[in-house]
């Protein structure tokens, strides 16, 4: 059995993680630890090594540390709106347009649907400019770079000549890609891409879609990595081994210090049995979620994530250590202690030993991906088109995704890893409509709409139970202070965009004495897709603070509630604040052309943005 303790001590929370080993009729095979790290690491300075001999194929992940953005590139100067879009170039679209929609279908314009409503700028691609078509040229053995293979190493003048469409490279986090065979899949269209032709587009490409998993996509674009020496942070310096064999300096560059919050740090002791890592953040609103831990075989590693920032403890260790381990965070003095169990009671001396990117505190936007295999241990229908995964987070890790975010499912689809982000939602609305048969903590929901032509849910709903997926940590602007002191909490989903309403109406309702109401306005099409509809309907019920509407926008004759689509009139009757000066929170999620109407019209009755969250990727 499974079980995961929350207690309370003092002014601290505390979870341990105790896990027996997996069920033996789910395959072992899979149980493997995934490598986790993204394939690139964070900008960060390293001296240039030299380039290893080129094999014909070879992915960033193989190559050594890559230089951070070249400090020369424009675009890397000019993070400004124009460029975000260029950032399409590599994604994978959550935009319900032409534009993001065309080209992820195989067969191009045969299932083409008007795009609905507002729909924004269409760019037209050619039929067989699919994924899949992208996915099939890569591994059709062709030379995609003109370098029959070999990896080179780019100088800035070098880079900024391949501008054009035929010849057009640009450089993600230290490697350059041409990108030039690409160009006709991309969803957001050429011009876009051109935007960063021949520069660093790094930072554009972090705006936008920092998750999207260029490097396995355009892996048999690689060119090579660029050549420039990177200047060294003014205060960077080795780390120093003191106390306990291992407590260096974090890296913390002079715009960090004056800026962001102040340098975390980290120490350990031990008894006999026990090894303790503790993270002192120096600040206060620290919890449970703002730390991440994963530890397989001798690596450990412990994100905290403080405002925007990121502090990273991670160290292959000196010794082995028992599965189950306990996080405690001590919230008034911002401190994190991390229990460890020794396998054996011997003495250690030094803890370990740093790996990639240890004691860093780098803006999260900076850091790559960290993704654990998680296994799915059931799967439940919800509507005709919508399930509710539960996925088991591996044992040795503690995550706790926060309430408003989401994280990224990663899956290989034909030889290529392809992901998409999703909110976690609870098992059910509230504990009361469903005993809470697995324990918190160690398991993941998702409400997942199946699109019986999308890429990726089709794939996603193929798993069996006892299969693996990757999960990311957690990513989303939504801050749980905007909850404080709330007085009316008013939600707009459309289809699966209910899903961050979830927590977000959970965590109002039992955590927020102010709330005097929350109100959810739900869009759908028919009734059959209304995402946990009776428990809705029985929250109402028990809860006056919460009300409910359904809108259905295709409903059948015997729909006696309302109908259409999200409009001025909808919302001003809905959206009724106490007094002028009560504090209202209005909180959007759906298709983005949902969202982006909604915002206007939200503006136009004069709500100012502060009192306005949209859920987007
Ligand atoms: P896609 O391949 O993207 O296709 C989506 C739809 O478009 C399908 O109906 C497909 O048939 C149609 N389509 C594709 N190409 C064409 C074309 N050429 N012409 C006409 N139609 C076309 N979703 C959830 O279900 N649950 C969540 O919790 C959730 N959370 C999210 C959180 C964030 C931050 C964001 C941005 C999105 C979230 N989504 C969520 C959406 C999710 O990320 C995916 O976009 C969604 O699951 C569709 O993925 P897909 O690859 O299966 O479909
Ligand atoms: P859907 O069933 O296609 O649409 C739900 C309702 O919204 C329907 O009534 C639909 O009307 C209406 N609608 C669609 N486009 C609209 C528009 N432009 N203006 C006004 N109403 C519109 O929804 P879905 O398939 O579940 O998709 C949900 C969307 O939410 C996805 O795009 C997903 O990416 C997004 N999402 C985002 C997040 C996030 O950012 N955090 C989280 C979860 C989901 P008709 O279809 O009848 O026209």
């Amino acid at each position: 059995m499974e079980i995961a303790k929350r207690t309370e001590n003092g002014s601290g929370q505390c979870v341990h993680l105790c896990r027996p080993p997996p069920a033996p009729d789910l395959p072992m095979q899979h149980r493997g630890a995934d490598s986790g790290y993204n394939a690139l690491a964070p900008p960060r300075a390293y001296p240039a090594p030299s380039l290893p001999p080129a094999p014909s194929r070879l992915l960033p992940s193989d190559l050594p540390a890559p230089h951070p953005p070249c400090p020369g590139s424009a675009a890397v100067r000019s993070p400004g709106s124009r460029f975000a879009s260029s950032l399409r170039v590599l994604c994978s679209p959550p935009r319900r347009s032409a534009v993001f929609w065309r080209p992820w279908i195989d067969d191009g314009g045969e299932k083409e649907q008007e795009a609905p409503h507002n729909a924004v700028e269409a760019v037209p691609l050619k039929q067989g400019r699919s994924l899949m078509d992208w996915i099939r040229l890569t591994k059709s053995g062709k030379d995609l770079t003109g370098l029959k293979g070999r990896l080179i190493e780019v100088t800035e003048e070098e880079l900024k000549k391949h501008n054009k469409k035929d010849d057009c490279w640009i450089c993600i986090r230290g490697f350059v890609y041409n990108v030039s065979p690409y160009m006709e899949y991309h969803p957001g269209g050429e011009d876009e891409l051109m935007r960063a032709a021949g520069s660093d587009g790094t930072d554009l490409f972090d705006q936008v879609h920092r998750w999207v998993n260029y490097e396995s996509m355009l892996k048999e674009c690689l060119v090579g990595r660029m050549a420039m020496k990177p200047a060294l942070p003014k205060d960077y310096h080795e780390e120093k081994k003191v106390l306990n064999g291992m407590l260096p300096q974090s890296q913390v560059t002079d715009t960090l210090a004056k800026e962001g919050p102040s340098s975390p740090s980290y120490d350990w002791f031990q008894t006999d049995s026990l090894v303790t890592i503790v993270i002192y953040t120096k600040q206060k609103d620290i919890n449970l979620d703002s730390v991440i831990v994963d530890h397989r075989d001798d690596s450990f590693r412990a994100e905290t994530v403080i405002k925007d920032y990121s502090y990273l403890v991670h160290v292959a260790l000196s010794h082995e250590i028992q599965e189950d381990f306990s996080v405690l965070v001590v919230e008034n003095v911002g401190k994190i202690e991390i229990v460890l169990k020794k396998k054996e009671n011997t003495s250690w001396k030094c803890l370990g030993h740093p790996q990639e990117n240890h004691n860093s505190f780098i803006p999260k936007k900076d850091t790559g991906l960290f993704y654990r295999k998680c296994q799915l241990v059931s799967k439940e229908d919800v509507t005709h088109d919508t399930k509710l995964f539960c996925l088991m987070l591996p044992p040795s890790t503690h995550l706790e995704v926060p309430v408003g975010q989401h994280v990224y499912l990663r899956l290989p689809i034909t030889g290529t890893e392809i992901v998409k982000p999703y909110t976690p939602v609870c098992d059910s609305l509230f504990s009361e409509f469903k005993e809470p048969v697995l324990p918190n903590n160690i398991y993941i929901y998702f409400l997942i709409k199946i699109y019986p032509a999308g890429f990726f849910t089709p794939e996603l709903d193929q798993l069996q139970i006892g299969d693996y997926v990757s999960v990311s940590n957690p990513e989303g602007n939504f801050i749980i202070s905007q909850l404080q002191e709330l007085e009316d909490l008013f939600l707009l989903a459309a289809g699966t965009g209910f899903t961050p309403m979830v927590k977000v109406l959970n965590y109002a309702l039992t955590n927020i004495p102010s709330l005097r109401k929350v109100k959810l306005m739900f869009f759908n099409k028919t009734e059959d897709d209304i995402i946990w509809r009776s428990q809705l309907e029985k929250l109402a019920f028990k809860d006056k603070r919460f009300e409910v509407e359904f809108v259905l926008s295709a409903p059948t004759s015997e729909w006696s509630g309302k109908q259409g689509y999200i409009s001025p009139a909808l919302l001003s009757e809905f959206l009724k604040r106490r007094s002028d000066t009560s504090k209202v929170l209005i909180c959007l999620c759906g298709p983005t052309p949902f969202t982006e109407q909604g915002m206007k019209m939200l503006h136009d009755l004069n709500f100012s943005k502060d009192e306005i969250h949209s859920f987007t990727a």
